[in-house]
């Protein structure tokens, strides 16, 4: 049998007895000297930290990428430079609105954020299982979020403000369609896609640029639970997709994901249909058709979760050489609001923590001190650039080739409004089976069912704009007159706003 360990505080120490405090008598006071209960209590006090503000339920996984395809022509990122080429990673699966304890059934949108370690550093690929987004401006998200949260005075979901706010924001009309229909509710996080959603750029040893979208379509195929079966799922196992995804892996069914990349040259975006950068669309296949590149495989699981998962960080903003940003505004919000809420949440050196330090590289800066400063802190090198005294240079070769961009300082409102229904009408009336509608509207019944009747017509009018069929049949699930919707559609977005600021 194998020698027990003993049992220490913190700091080492052997423990005499972990069951009896030192009280004076029996049955007597506690002593103030009782340093091991002082520091056991003093310590499981302070256990939680703050959780994620959105993605707080979440599941992780380690695994690999390995590129199949040559893209050497695009990027010049060197965990993408051969065939064959491995790369280890981390992934993080999660939902966003609820709260750390809740359903992994809810409805809601899934995280699918993946951390590649690279020679080059850590890329970190933060996307979603959608491939669009419900706005494209950053300054809106803290409002988006709230509504999706709790009510500030009963603190319970509230249908009010859940499509108060959405049916006031009409470009989130194609990512409403997606998440009210089956795919809102995944049967696992194995059977989901995973999309960057936003458009990045790709740079090659050239200096030659790319917009770029990912698409990580699973290999164990679409799955999702109906209406029906996720109410069940939420009451008997919250926690189904983050036991699916570990019971999978330690049986041996390492699940899978083929990276499949659109690509748009600057000159195909400067002359687009559409605005390439607005997360609110996708790229229609036909026009820019995807291309197989690699696949995603994972094969182990986390051994701690808090150390590995809840500590887990990641950030849009984490690029390698040959990778970077694109205009999209939502992506340019997020490149600051992620390291931030990390700072917040795990502190100022939260690189350290082993999930998210840099493994295929070494890590090597000025930056010095702030809380949790583990490892030797730079030691006795140099602590400020330049210097003479060897510490590390920067590197010019590494650096993104300059790209021009000119226009008007101003805060520009959007000047495509009515595209915000053509996707969402191309899904409805062209990509969805009969199955596919009938389950979409019930879905929206069901929930839009709970909002005052103002609001249910002035999205229901949303609807109608991104198809009449659309609008017509969520309208009769909520037995709200036709006519009234179909007014409404047919008025301009302010004048619909005013219209139904109160009970029409
Ligand atoms: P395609 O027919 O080439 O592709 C349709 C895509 O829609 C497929 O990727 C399919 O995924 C996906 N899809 C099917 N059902 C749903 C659903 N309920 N929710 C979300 N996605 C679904 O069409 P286009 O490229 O011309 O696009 C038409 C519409 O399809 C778009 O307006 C958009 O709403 C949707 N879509 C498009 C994507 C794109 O990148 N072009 C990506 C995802 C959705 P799968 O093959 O795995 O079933």
């Amino acid at each position: 049998m194998a020698k027990k360990k003993t049992l220490t505080n913190n700091f080492g120490m052997p423990v005499a007895d972990d069951q009896n405090t030192l009280t004076a008598g029996n049955p007597g006071p506690a002593l103030m000297q009782d340093v091991h209960l002082l520091e056991k209590l003093a310590h499981f006090d302070r256990e939680r930290i703050p959780e994620r503000v959105v993605h707080a339920k979440g599941a992780g996984a380690y695994g690999y990428f390995e590129v199949t395809k040559d893209v050497t022509q695009w990027t010049k990122a060197k965990f993408l430079s051969k065939v064959g080429k491995r790369t280890d990673l981390f992934i993080r699966f999660s939902t966003v609105g609820g709260e750390k304890g809740s359903a992994d059934a809810e409805r809601d949108p899934r995280g699918f954020a993946i951390k590649f370690y690279t020679e080059e550093g850590n890329y970190d690929m933060v996307g979603n299982n959608t491939p669009v987004f419900f706005i494209r401006d950053p300054l809106k998200f803290a409002d988006f979020i709230h509504t999706q949260k709790r009510n500030p005075a009963t603190n319970c979901k509230d249908p009010d403000m859940f499509w108060d706010f959405l049916s006031l924001t009409p470009e989130s009309i194609h990512q409403v369609t997606i998440l009210f229909s089956d795919r809102g509710t995944p049967k696992t996080y194995r059977n989901m896609h995973g999309y960057s959603s936003h458009t990045y750029k790709w740079y090659n040893d050239k200096g030659k640029y790319f917009w770029v979208k990912y698409h990580f379509k699973s290999e164990q195929g679409i799955q999702n639970l109906t209406r029906e079966e996720a109410e069940i799922m939420k009451g008997k196992d919250p926690d189904h997709a983050t036991r699916d995804l570990y019971n999978a892996i330690e049986r041996g069914e390492y699940p899978s994901w083929r990276l499949e990349m659109q690509i748009m040259t600057p000159e195909q975006a400067a002359d687009y249909r559409f605005d390439p950068f607005d997360v609110t669309k996708v790229w229609p296949h036909g026009d820019y058709p995807p291309i197989t590149i690699g696949r995603m495989v994972l094969n182990r699981n986390p051994e701690n979760y808090f150390a590995e998962v809840e500590q887990a960080a990641f950030s849009p903003g984490n690029f390698v050489p040959g990778i970077g940003s694109s205009l999209d505004k939502m992506l340019q919000g997020r490149l600051f609001s992620y390291h931030d809420t990390h700072r917040h949440r795990l502190g100022p050196n939260y690189h350290l923590i082993p999930v998210n330090s840099a493994k295929g590289c070494p890590m090597n800066n000025y930056q010095r001190d702030g809380f949790m400063r583990v490892d030797d802190n730079g030691g006795g090198a140099p602590n400020y650039y330049p210097n003479s005294f060897g510490g590390p240079e920067p590197n010019p070769k590494t650096g993104e080739p300059p790209f021009e961009v000119s226009g008007i300082a101003a805060r520009h409102r959007y000047t495509h409004p009515n595209d915000d229904f053509v996707q969402p009408g191309a899904l409805y009336n062209k990509v969805m089976t009969d199955t596919d509608r009938e389950h979409l509207i019930g879905n929206i019944v069901s929930h839009l069912g709970g909002a005052q009747k103002r609001i249910q017509l002035r999205q229901t009018a949303l609807f109608y704009k991104a198809a009449p069929d659309y609008g017509n049949r969520v309208a009769k699930g909520l037995n709200l007159d036709v006519k009234d919707v179909k007014r409404l559609a047919e008025m301009s977005h302010e004048e619909r706003a005013q219209a139904t600021m109160s009970e029409v």
